[in-house]
């Protein structure tokens, strides 16, 4: 299937030792130093997953300002795919920086806008004319799609799933499922977004792809009209809603659907996109051609950047101004996608994402069969996902997740959580992870599980 020949084996990457190694606990000193002043600086409502502050970075590795070398199994929240101060992504940054840093480009515009734009329409699926737009984040890449949909449809509905993720704007929070802590206090939300049912295999019992969609599809004839919506946007692998893979069919038939009755079909390829997952984008899997696709997280190795790329004609036609911002397409986080693209490009990512699937997925099996807690195992390439039960049952059981994290942090390993229920531990790594520090990782999660089994 894939060989080893591409995976990073490296014990220094760009000087940095690839090494998980302790030196005081976790927050060291420094950090409580740190912490006491962002306490002191920072709203309370900015939450940390870690509480130790970074200095450096590169390949698999965090180091912190205690000195501390943690395993990276976040990427910044599928942020630095090509790893961390990618040296392409590095040089591309310093050389456009000492040019020019801004100049706005719906004012005097540069040629690296218009280079990621060919980049975009090119990588993304299907071969058709298409044109694409760049902004600074995610939800603003989703707001945009949205206002783009409308305008080309003449209609207002926008559909979402269940334990969909989309932001936190105010139209995107509106989108986005889980209450807390994203949505909580901060109504009212805008009108005219409708929720339908997500293909969830693990809780769906038989219930196939194809089933749920006709739910969907039924839902949104009845209750919505078909004629009323503009776009149906959806993540081919839900992120932040848990590493939801829906089952096969699923995805398809509702970009069939929403193609038949000329609905925008978006897919939110924001954390599922830029080969994540053995793939350039996920929707090749069900080998969909969305009308619209949202980009942003590993677009460009860790600069703000976020792209709207879709059908020429509904891209068109949007009135001249309609489309655009301040800070969209900084000529800096331009330069760092081409770098980033052009790794991705030059070294196989998408072989060494499947590679890093295929040592991950051994690991996590042998680990479910001591600790049937391991409800489910899910997700593709380097998003892979576990989903922690009350062994026997189907009760999400968040609690062994929070304590698992734990571990893994006060262990030197950056682990993060997700899903609706706080149940999920999903795993981010860089395409440049060595080796031996993924196994590691795992091993180090396999204590976590003897460590916190009652
Ligand atoms: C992270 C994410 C967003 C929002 O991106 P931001 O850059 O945080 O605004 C939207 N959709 C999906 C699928 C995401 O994972």
């Amino acid at each position: 299937m894939t060989t080893t020949s591409d995976f990073a084996t490296e014990h220094t990457i760009n000087g940095v030792e690839q090494v998980r190694r302790l030196v005081t606990e976790i927050p060291g000193p420094q950090s409580q130093g740190l912490l006491a002043r962002k306490a002191n600086a920072v709203s309370a409502g900015v939450g940390i997953g870690l509480p130790t502050f970074i200095t450096k970075a590169a390949g698999g590795v965090l180091i912190d300002a205690d000195g501390n070398s943690l395993i990276d199994m976040g990427s910044g929240i599928a942020v630095t795919t090509v790893g961390n101060a990618n040296p392409e992504v590095v040089a591309g940054v310093q050389e456009q920086a000492a040019n020019f840093t801004h100049t706005c480009f719906m004012v005097t515009p540069y040629e690296g806008y218009v280079q990621v734009c060919e980049a975009l329409n090119r990588l993304t699926p299907g071969s058709h004319d298409k044109r694409s737009a760049l902004f600074n984040s995610g939800a603003e890449a989703v707001e945009n799609a949205v206002k783009i949909a409308r305008a080309f449809t003449g209609r207002q509905a926008v559909v979402v799933v269940e334990h969909g993720y989309h932001g936190r704007t105010n139209l995107t929070m509106g989108m986005t499922a889980k209450n807390m802590p994203y949505k909580q206090s901060f109504g009212p939300f805008a009108p005219e977004i409708y929720r339908v049912p997500i293909s969830y295999p693990f809780h769906d019992g038989p219930h196939g792809g194809t089933e749920v969609a006709n739910w969907a599809i039924s839902k949104i004839e009845k209750e919505l009209g078909a004629t009323n919506v503009a776009a149906i946007v959806i993540e081919p692998i839900l992120g932040e809603g848990g590493f939801i893979v829906p089952a096969p069919g699923y995805f398809k038939a509702m970009a069939d659907f929403a193609q038949a009755n000329g609905i925008v079909f978006v897919a939110d390829e924001i954390q599922s996109g830029f080969c994540r997952t053995g793939s350039w984008f996920a929707s090749e899997f069900e080998g969909v051609v969305p009308d619209m696709i949202t980009t942003a997280k590993g677009i460009a190795g860790g600069m703000p950047l976020a792209a709207v790329t879709g059908r020429a004609d509904i891209m068109d036609s949007v009135h001249v101004g309609g489309l655009g911002g301040t800070y969209g397409g900084n000529p800096v986080a331009c330069a760092a996608a081409l770098g980033s693209i052009a790794w991705m490009e030059a070294n196989n990512a998408n072989e060494r994402a499947k590679e890093i699937e295929s040592i991950m997925l051994p690991r996590l099996k042998d680990m479910q069969i001591n600790h049937p807690t391991i409800g489910d195992i899910r997700g593709r390439g380097a998003m892979i996902a576990i989903e922690l039960v009350k062994p026997g049952t189907m009760e999400p059981d968040a609690d062994r997740a929070a304590a698992l994290n734990k571990y893994c942090h006060q262990h030197g390993v950056v682990t993060l959580t997700a899903g609706t229920y706080g149940n999920v531990f999903r795993f981010l790594p860089s395409l440049v992870m060595p080796r031996h520090l993924l196994e590691e990782a795992m091993s180090v999660l396999e204590e976590a599980f003897e460590a916190t089994s009652a």
